[in-house]
């Protein structure tokens, strides 16, 4: 490469676009040069031209806004590409529209060993329970099972339970649960992952479902073609987040296995999108396999494919009391849910892995969980000695006063998702605002009052639970509602949303001098969408839609 001529050029521009960078220094442009995969410079079209050249791609964004691409900070990247393939049953309500849906899908996969479907209500019934009575009314000849949209729960068909050999019912670890009819058989409720793993296993998709289940590796090792076909449900996903325009996923779930997959894959085409993949540590796990975690992290650490984070759940969710919450719920007064660890455990745990200098990333529902995991990050602290550690804590849906300024004392980063409060998409509010109560309302997903207790918030959609789009995010956290009146406002504004998509998520991985913002030298990752985000209303913002997407210079989505 000269020092003039070509070496000027730039491998792309983007002109004519309300470019939002993100950086305070230089909030707004029109146009963008991109080289080598990095920002070259950011600015005016007649300054940006300049770069032009004759082999220099130019995108016209034709007045949209050209923002940072996006950073998907909490999400399950295999298991939501291999979802694409099934049920949608999202929105469908009532006995006869899941009867419709569930029959008219069976026929076009004949060959399932198991069919499945996603993303149904609890309430898809009004207030009656789904059973495997209802199932089969529907189905009763081939093995069904649907989740729920938190993926915490699922029912099956008769055929279903029976083909796993859980009929009868099976000894779970805690916050596990198969549950039991009055005739002493599976009602066809299952909660969590021991409970459905089972069923699940039968739809052919163990191996997707094993950085979630059991952080461990496949066992036998896959054929060549079985590897084939989990490239393919990789590649799918990726695809899926490159046409939202997202550009960096934090993976919530991980093993060696994904990490592989997605090496093959950069190997042979380049990724579409950077990927960090967790160790998942489980409770059934001992210290010493942490090993395995820094072998990750060491192993794989380069900008497009990374690890070195440690991924826990401390508790399940609120709708199947799972979660743990330091008073009672309020519709189950002798209940506050099951820890997936001992406080002690989750404390020597923490510790252990810090002094690894690895990040940790929690899950944790219900505010006794929160609560137990901020005490493991301050104990490592103690322990270890205070360092920028960045350790999260994930979903925070209930909190208390107590904890919030917890978060900026200890440097924890706070991961939230907008489309997970009942009511602001696709969750219902029943059953879960009267599991709460309105006594825990005001700190219920309060991404508000924890920014402005100084916590770092990031946001995501944990897809497949929610949509993966980052755009409906963003308008979920404008347009947020309180449940009553009396309750603190919790919405962001449009920038603060924005950046907890973009800014706050390259915080979280430490990236925050490399991407998240649009600024000359730093990673060629950016989205341009149909409209002018910032004068579009906001209940027109879901209509705003990402057009051409590129991560580290390339073009990995064309509207
Ligand atoms: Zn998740």
């Amino acid at each position: 490469m000269s020092a003039t001529g070509a070496g000027h050029n730039a491998d792309l521009i983007v002109i004519n676009g309300r470019v939002r960078t993100m950086d305070d220094d230089n909030p707004a442009a029109e146009a963008v040069a991109v080289k080598d995969g990095a920002v070259m410079a950011i600015g005016s079209r007649a300054s940006i031209e300049e770069f032009k050249g004759p082999a220099t791609k130019v995108i016209d964004a034709k007045g949209g806004s050209v923002l940072p691409g996006f950073i998907e900070a909490h999400m399950h990247l295999f298991s939501g590409g291999a979802e694409l393939a099934h049920l949608q049953l999202t929105g469908i309500h009532g006995f006869e529209a899941l009867q419709k849906a569930i029959r008219d899908y069976a026929p076009t996969r004949p060959d399932a060993e198991m069919l499945v479907g996603q993303g149904v209500d609890y309430t898809v019934l009004g207030s009656e329970r789904v059973t495997r009575h209802h199932l089969d009314a529907i189905l009763p000849d081939r093995p069904f099972c649907m989740a729920a949209p938190d993926h915490h729960t699922m029912w099956a068909n008769t055929k279903a339970l029976e083909m796993a050999g859980i009929q009868q019912g099976r000894t779970l670890g805690p916050g596990n649960e198969i549950v039991m009819g009055d005739d002493g058989l599976a009602a066809g409720e299952l909660r969590e992952g021991e409970a459905f793993g089972p069923v699940l296993d039968l739809a052919g998709e163990g191996r997707v479902r094993l950085g979630l289940s059991t952080g461990g590796e496949p066992d036998p090792m896959p054929t060549a073609a079985e590897r084939d076909a989990d490239r393919d449900i990789m590649r799918r996903g990726l695809a899926w987040c490159a046409r939202h325009g997202i550009t960096s996923i934090q993976n919530m779930d991980g093993n060696l296995y994904q990490l592989e997959l997605l090496a093959e894959i950069e190997a042979e085409e380049g990724l579409p999108c950077r990927v960090r993949i967790p160790f998942h540590y489980k409770n059934f796990m001992t210290l010493d396999m942490l090993d395995k975690a820094s072998s990750m992290a060491e192993r794989y650490n380069s900008e497009w494919l990374s690890s070195g984070m440690v991924k826990v759940f401390y508790d399940g969710v609120l709708d199947s009391w799972t979660a743990v919450m330091v008073e009672p719920y309020a519709d189950r007064p002798d209940w506050v849910g099951e820890p997936l660890f001992t406080p002690q455990q989750f404390i020597d745990l923490a510790v252990a892995v810090d002094r690894r200098g690895l990040q940790i990333a929690v899950h944790s529902i219900g505010d006794g969980a929160v609560r137990a995991v901020l005490d493991g990050y301050e104990a490592a602290q103690k322990a270890n000695g205070k360092r920028d550690s960045r350790h999260r804590v994930e979903h925070i849906e209930v909190t208390t006063t107590a904890d919030v300024p917890r978060f900026a004392e200890l440097g924890v980063i706070a991961s939230m998702q907008p489309p997970h409060p009942p009511g602001a998409m696709d969750f219902p509010l029943e059953p879960t605002v009267s599991r709460i109560g309105p006594a825990r309302w005001p700190l219920s997903y309060a991404w508000r009052t924890l920014k402005d207790a100084g916590a770092h918030v990031v946001f995501a959609s944990d897809w497949p639970v929610s949509p993966i789009d980052p755009i409906l995010g963003i308008q979920a956290a404008v347009l947020r509602k309180p449940w009553a009146e009396s309750d603190p406002d919790q919405s962001f504004s449009l920038h603060e949303a924005i950046a907890g998509y973009t800014i706050e998520g390259a915080y979280a991985e430490f990236a925050e001098h490399r991407k998240g913002t649009l600024k000359s030298g730093y990673m060629a990752d950016l989205v341009v969408l149909s409209m002018d985000i910032e004068n579009t209303a906001p209940a027109d913002l879901h209509k705003v839609r990402p057009v051409t997407t590129i991560c580290g210079g390339k073009v990995t989505y064309q509207a």
